[in-house]
């Protein structure tokens, strides 16, 4: 477009900002890109990279206890935190490259700096080199979110989860303070690193929006391995005492922590922005307010992921990154749906889900039929491990399609994402029955409930 430096400028080098940068670059559109820190943003190098990194190397003590019954006699097993963080350090500097070098090669002009609104159509860089200036006929904000931590009494002395992958010294005893995903899933790894873990909830179970089976499944879970688990718990400060940190409740206990997580959700990044200048409206939790389209208050101006969006998710970021590409510089024919989105919480054992739980389904669509298992998978037979999966269909009384599936168990995940093409494509519990399983694996359940 004439008149104007750029056809997109994006402020954001994370999962939503480098996927619409690449992609309306191959449409041949003029593109810059701003991103202050490293590039991939939270995905990468604070969010779910690093920390499937770390869950896997928690997996490993499971493996361990489990390898005996089949057989294995192995020395006493020594974790090394130090050589885990520089190897995960290592893999995600090789991922920052492989990220610039995919903006390189799209022709994605990269700006390394803090970028500002000065209007609708124009941005401002702080580089190294001195401020630079751009007008872009179209600016895509994909800034993201940042971990919100409330404010009390000591509330400078805990941590959060992008502080947790560097952690000096390993905490021996770790304090978690939250019940979603990022509270459930670190937990679960520093405990299978070899932390003792308590983990403190407000509420009366853990992942509020999850299925209620699958809540208190994973809860009794969690306590087998060890986290100890305390419900109705509410901080009500935090003080250093000599080496460690004493962690004082409302409900009267005191526990000695070497480090406190706070996993209080997450704020979008939307200060320093720059959004008064252009006009553009944020809603009542900091989020900037966009139409279907990810059209801002400001008609030049978009934006995506978790800045903007009500699910904080890395697929979701790039979705609605395809969608505003497609729109500006495609033939715009496509939309984001927000139905059936599927998704894994990491803990040891893994959920997977997608669709409704059985509240919704209820109340949505009259009385559901359940169908629900919980067994001791075959894995565990040998391995002497007292760990249980969950399975967990939730079915339309009227017309038999499978509204909700749910799992807690190994590789949930992995079963999971199969599974929610065949219920986007309106799969009945009788297409369910009909699919023959593959025998001998957990995922086979899902086929054979009756
Ligand atoms: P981000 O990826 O956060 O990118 C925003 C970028 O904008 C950052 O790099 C930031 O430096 C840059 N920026 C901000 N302001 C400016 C500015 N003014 N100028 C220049 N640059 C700026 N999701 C999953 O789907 N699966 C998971 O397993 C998972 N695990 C997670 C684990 C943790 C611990 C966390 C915190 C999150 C996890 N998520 C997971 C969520 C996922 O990481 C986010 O939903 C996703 O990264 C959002 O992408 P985004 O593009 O909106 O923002
Ligand atoms: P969540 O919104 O998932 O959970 C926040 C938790 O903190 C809730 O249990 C909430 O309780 C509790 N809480 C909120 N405020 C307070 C407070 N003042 N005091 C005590 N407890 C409080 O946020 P997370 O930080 O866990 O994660 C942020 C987002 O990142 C997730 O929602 C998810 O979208 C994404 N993510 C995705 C992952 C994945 O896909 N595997 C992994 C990690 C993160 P209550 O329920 O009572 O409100």
């Amino acid at each position: 477009m004439s008149g104007f430096d750029c056809d997109l400028f994006v402020i954001g080098g994370g999962s939503g900002g480098v996927r619409a940068a690449r992609r309306a670059a191959q449409h041949g559109a003029r593109v810059v890109l701003a991103e202050a820190a490293a590039l991939g943003g939270t995905c990468v190098n604070v969010g779910c990279i690093p920390k499937k990194l770390y869950s896997y190397a928690a997996h490993f003590a499971h493996d361990f206890a489990d390898a005996a019954g089949f057989g294995w006699d192995l020395p006493p097993a020594r974790f090394d935190w130090q050589r885990l963080k520089r190897n995960r350090a290592a893999e995600i500097a090789r991922l920052n490259g492989v990220y610039e070098a995919l903006l390189r090669d799209a022709g994605v002009e990269l700006v390394r700096g803090w970028a500002t609104l000065l209007d609708g159509h124009a941005v401002q860089v702080a580089t190294g080199a001195g401020d630079r200036r751009w007008r872009a006929a179209h600016i895509l904000l994909a800034t993201g979110a940042t971990p919100s931590v409330p404010r009390f009494p000591g509330c400078e002395l805990v941590l959060t989860s992008d502080q947790m992958f560097d952690l000096e010294p390993f905490p021996r005893r770790l304090v978690v303070v939250g019940g979603g995903y990022i509270a459930c899933e670190f937990a679960s790894i520093f405990r299978g690193l070899g932390a003792g873990v308590t983990l403190l909830y407000r509420g009366g179970q853990v992942l509020r929006g999850f299925d209620d089976d699958v809540r208190r499944f994973i809860a009794q879970e969690l306590a087998k391995n060890g986290v100890d688990l305390r419900l109705h718990s509410t901080v009500a400060s935090v003080a250093r005492t000599g080496g460690s940190l004493a962690v004082t409740l409302e409900q009267g206990d005191v526990l000695a922590a070497d480090a406190v997580l706070y996993a209080t959700g997450r704020v979008p990044n939307v200060a320093g922005l720059g959004l008064d200048a252009a006009g553009v409206a944020v809603g009542a939790h900091g989020n900037i307010v966009v139409d279907e389209g990810f059209r801002s208050s400001t008609p030049s101006v978009f934006a995506v992921g978790d800045v903007s969006s009500h699910l904080q998710l890395t697929p979701v970021a790039l979705a609605e990154a395809m969608v505003v590409v497609d729109r500006l510089f495609g033939d715009g024919g496509r939309r984001m749906d927000y139905a059936l989105v599927p998704t894994a919480v990491f803990t040891h054992p893994n959920i997977g889900t997608v669709g409704l739980t059985e509240q919704q389904a209820r109340e949505r669509h009259g009385e559901p039929r359940i169908f629900l298992s919980e067994f001791r998978a075959l894995r565990h037979t040998l391995g002497g491990g007292s760990e249980r999966t969950l399975m967990k269909l939730v079915v339309d009384a009227q017309n038999d399609r499978v509204l909700g599936l749910h799992m807690v168990g190994p590789d949930a995940g992995e079963i999971v994402q199969g599974f929610a093409v065949a219920m986007r494509a309106g799969a009945t519990k009788n297409l369910f029955d009909s699919t023959l399983g593959i025998h001998p694996t957990a995922a086979e359940e899902f086929v054979t409930m009756r």
